[in-house]
């Protein structure tokens, strides 16, 4: 047993501890940077479980297994592996010297047993997130983003442009009488067209541009770091292009395109209002022209 100094030690640590999960916690709640708290914590957890082990003794090794648990739900899969293995390797010399055998047996078995189910679930949970994530922000039927995507990329281009000055312009397209494709040729071809559509314009634009669909033959292109005069460029590019690429048989298909520089200090709503209006207004002007705003 630990004598009355080491006590005061081994209070004098759990109070350390307990102090550095409340000062993460308001970390967290303040300034929401999730994965600086979740490497932090599963350290904490681990380091202070290897640490008390040592000061106190084998009858510790109890709280070693939601310390491992804690850095599987918390990590990487990578680096729960990296930390759960220097953990129980760091256990090695207190397993040796202080317990029986039959005690070191049933340790590494149930710790084993643990870190595997633990990776299990929390694999298991990742990918979920992963799937719902897409289920939530994907278009399923040409695979560009939704309108839940659009909103985050905005808000994102909006609060950099913020810090950078940097340009951004949106660029609003919709299909020109594409009901009347939709009744000549059915709506399985217009779903076709969409698709094509789609393709279309992700293999014209960069990879710093990105594609939305935002509703049923509207799409809108996040065109991140160019003003209004490149924009609209390759606004006109994609017009004809997509003229050009015979979408449906034996009939042209025409897109009208708008197009919004973002102004400092604007919100999302406006912007994508004013690359509408000027959609709008293309749209009244014969259905062909890419109008600016
Ligand atoms: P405008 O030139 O003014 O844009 O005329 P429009 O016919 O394209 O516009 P309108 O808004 O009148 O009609 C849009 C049509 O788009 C109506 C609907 O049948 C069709 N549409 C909407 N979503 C889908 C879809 O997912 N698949 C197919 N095939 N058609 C769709
Ligand atoms: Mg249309
Ligand atoms: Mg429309």
């Amino acid at each position: 047993p630990a004598g009355n100094c080491a006590q005061w030690w081994i209070a004098l640590f759990d109070t350390a501890v307990i102090l550095g999960f409340g000062i993460l916690a308001m970390f967290v709640l303040r300034s929401r940077r999730v994965r600086f708290a979740s490497v932090s914590i599963s350290l904490l957890c681990l380091l202070g479980y290897l640490t008390t082990l040592y000061m106190i003794g084998p009858k510790q090794l109890y709280w070693g297994y939601p310390a491992l648990v804690v850095a599987f739900y918390l990590l990487k899969p990578e680096e729960a592996v990296a930390a759960t293995g220097f953990c129980l390797l760091a256990m090695v010399p207190i397993l040796a010297t202080q317990v029986d055998v039959f005690a070191i047996a049933t340790v590494s078995i149930t710790m084993v047993l643990t870190s595997v189910f633990a990776y299990g679930f929390a694999a298991l949970t990742r990918n979920q997130r992963r799937q719902l994530i897409d289920l939530a922000t994907c278009d399923p039927l040409t695979g560009t983003g939704n309108r839940r995507a659009l909103t985050q990329k905005i808000n994102e281009v909006i609060a950099k442009n913020q810090r950078t000055a940097a340009p951004a312009s949106l660029i609003i397209l919709d299909l020109d009488h594409f009901k009347s494709i939709n009744d000549e040729y059915g709506h399985g071809v217009g779903d076709q067209i969409l698709v094509r559509l789609a393709e279309v314009i992700n293999l014209r634009i960069r990879v710093t541009d990105s594609l939305y669909r935002i509703g049923g033959e509207e799409f809108v292109i996040v065109v991140d770091g160019q003003d209004i005069e490149r924009a609209s460029r390759l606004a006109e590019q994609l017009r004809t292009l997509v003229e050009a690429n015979e979408l449906a048989p034996e009939r042209d298909v025409t897109i009208s395109l708008g197009v919004a520089e973002l102004q400092s200090g604007e919100s999302g709503e406006n912007w994508l209002r004013r690359a509408d209006d000027a959609l709008y207004e293309a749209k009244s002007g014969g259905r062909l022209d890419s109008c600016r705003m």
